[in-house]
C-alpha cells in the first residue's frame, strides 16, 4: 500500500501549548503560529513552537476555536475513531442515565467529539453540527450508521442553527430529516411524558439538561406553585402532583400551547400566562401574591463575558421579586444556564437579592446539568447550567 499522505500541520504559540498541556482542547486563533492554506474542516497534526506533535485536531477557518482537539497522538483511522466514541458515549450513559427515553447520547467536547451534538428523544434522534470538521458528508455519514447500529431509531433528524452556519462560514443548510420518516413523539421523563416535534421548538426541543432538577425540584415543591419561563412546562408539570395549583408563565405562545397539550397529556390543570416574566413578576410582587413554591429557569442572560455585569443585575431582580412573593418555609429553584456566570458569582447574587428582600435562604441543593450532559473538569466551558433549590423564610 503507498504511504498514507500526512496531515496539514499546525504550530501554536507557547501559551495555546500549555493550554493543550492543561488539559484543555481548544486552541483560539490568536495562539495559531501558522496554518496558511489549510482547508476549511481538515484534520491536522498540531505541535508547539519547537514542532514536538501535541495531537490530532479539526481545524475551522472561520471560529475564534481555531483548533478543537481530538486525540493527543496520531489518527490513523478517523471513522474507526468517531465510532469508537460514539460506542463509548452510549455506554456511558447506559449506566448513568434513568428514569427517561430522552437524554444527551452526545455531548461534543464532553464527549471527545467536538462540534457534535445527538439528542435522543424516544424513538427519534435529533443531531446538530457546530463546527467545519463535524459538517463533512462522510463523518455525518460514520455517526449516522453508529447511532443507528446501537440505538435503531425510527428516524434521525438534523437541526440546524443558521447563526453557527453562518459564523463557520458553511453553507445554508435547512432542519430536516437524515433518515426514517418519523418527526414527532411522545417522550417520557421521570413518569412524566411529553410531546415531541422534532421540527418545531427551540433547542433540539426540551431542555433535557435540566431533567434532573425537574426531580429534585418535585421533591421539596408544595403549595402554590409558579414557574417562570415555563417553556413547554417542563418544571409545571413536575410540580403538579405536589402543588394544588400551578401556574407557567412564558412569553412564547407556541411554546405555552405545547405546554397546555403536555398538560391533557399528563391530565394535570395548569395555567398558562403569555406575559413577560419582568413585567409580571412586578405587578404580581405590587399586588402582594403569594406562592409556596417558585421556579426561575431564564433564558441565558450573559452570552459573553462583556455581559457579566448587566445578567447578575436581571438574575438579581428577578430572584428579588421571587423571594418577595414567597411565603415563609417557601421553595425557591433557580437557574442560570450562563457559562459566563460561575455557581460562585450565582450564588453571591442570589445572597445580595436575600439581603434586599431581607429573607433567609437555606440551600438545600445546589446542582448542575444531568449526567446525560458530562463536565469535563480540565475544559470549564464544559459545566454552564446552575440550579439552586432553597427554603426561604
Ligand atoms: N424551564 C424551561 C426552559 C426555559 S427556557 C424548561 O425546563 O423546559 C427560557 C424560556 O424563557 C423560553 O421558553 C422563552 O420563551 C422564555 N422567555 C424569554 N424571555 C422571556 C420573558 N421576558 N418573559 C417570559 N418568558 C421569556
Amino acid at each position: 500500500m503507498p504511504p498514507k499522505p500526512s496531515l496539514p500541520a499546525i504550530k501554536i504559540s507557547p501559551r495555546g501549548a500549555t493550554r493543550l498541556k492543561s488539559g484543555h482542547v481548544w486552541v483560539y486563533r490568536s495562539d495559531i503560529v501558522s496554518a496558511d492554506g489549510i482547508p476549511p474542516g481538515s484534520l491536522v497534526t498540531i505541535s508547539d513552537p519547537r514542532g514536538k506533535p501535541l495531537g490530532t485536531a479539526l481545524y475551522s477557518t472561520s471560529s475564534q476555536i481555531a483548533v478543537r482537539m481530538l486525540s493527543a497522538d496520531p489518527i490513523a483511522d478517523l471513522p474507526a475513531l468517531l465510532r469508537q466514541r460514539i460506542a463509548n458515549a452510549i455506554a456511558y450513559r447506559e449506566g448513568l442515565v434513568r428514569d427517561t427515553d430522552a437524554y444527551r447520547v452526545v455531548f461534543s467536547e464532553a464527549d471527545f467529539l467536538p462540534g457534535l451534538i445527538i439528542d435522543r428523544y424516544n424513538d427519534i434522534l435529533s443531531l446538530q453540527v457546530l463546527t467545519q470538521g463535524m459538517d463533512a458528508n462522510p463523518i455525518r455519514e460514520t455517526v449516522i450508521s453508529e447511532l443507528t447500529e446501537h440505538l435503531h431509531p425510527a428516524s434521525v433528524i438534523e437541526r440546524v442553527d443558521p447563526r453557527v452556519r453562518e459564523l463557520e462560514t458553511l453553507p445554508p443548510r435547512a432542519s430536516g430529516l437524515l433518515q426514517g420518516e418519523r418527526t414527532s413523539t411522545t417522550f417520557t421523563m421521570n413518569s412524566v411524558q411529553f410531546l415531541y416535534d422534532a421540527l418545531e421548538g427551540q433547542k433540539t426541543g426540551a431542555f433535557l439538561d435540566q431533567r434532573e432538577n425537574y426531580a429534585a425540584a418535585a421533591q421539596y415543591a408544595h403549595g402554590d406553585a409558579l414557574d417562570v419561563f415555563c417553556y413547554q412546562g417542563a418544571f409545571a408539570l413536575h410540580l403538579a402532583p405536589r402543588c394544588p395549583h400551578v401556574t407557567g408563565i412564558d412569553s412564547s405562545r407556541p411554546a405555552l400551547e405545547v405546554a397546555d397539550k403536555n398538560a391533557t397529556l399528563n391530565g394535570r390543570d395548569i395555567e398558562w400566562i403569555e406575559a413577560n416574566a419582568f413585567d409580571l413578576l412586578k405587578d404580581y410582587a405590587s399586588s402582594n401574591r403569594r406562592y409556596d413554591t417558585i421556579v426561575l429557569d431564564p433564558p441565558a442572560f450573559a452570552k459573553t463575558k462583556r455581559d457579566l455585569d448587566a445578567a447578575l443585575r436581571g438574575y438579581k431582580e428577578l430572584n428579588l421579586r421571587a423571594l418577595k412573593m414567597l411565603r415563609p418555609g417557601g421553595i425557591l429553584v433557580t437557574c442560570s444556564c450562563s457559562y459566563h456566570v460561575s455557581e460562585s458569582n450565582f450564588l453571591e447574587m442570589l445572597a445580595a437579592a436575600a439581603l434586599d428582600a431581607h429573607r433567609t435562604l437555606r440551600l438545600i441543593e445546589v446542582r448542575g446539568q444531568a449526567k446525560d450532559h458530562p463536565v469535563l473538569l480540565n475544559v470549564p466551558e464544559t459545566a454552564y447550567l446552575k440550579c439552586v433549590i432553597a427554603y426561604v423564610t
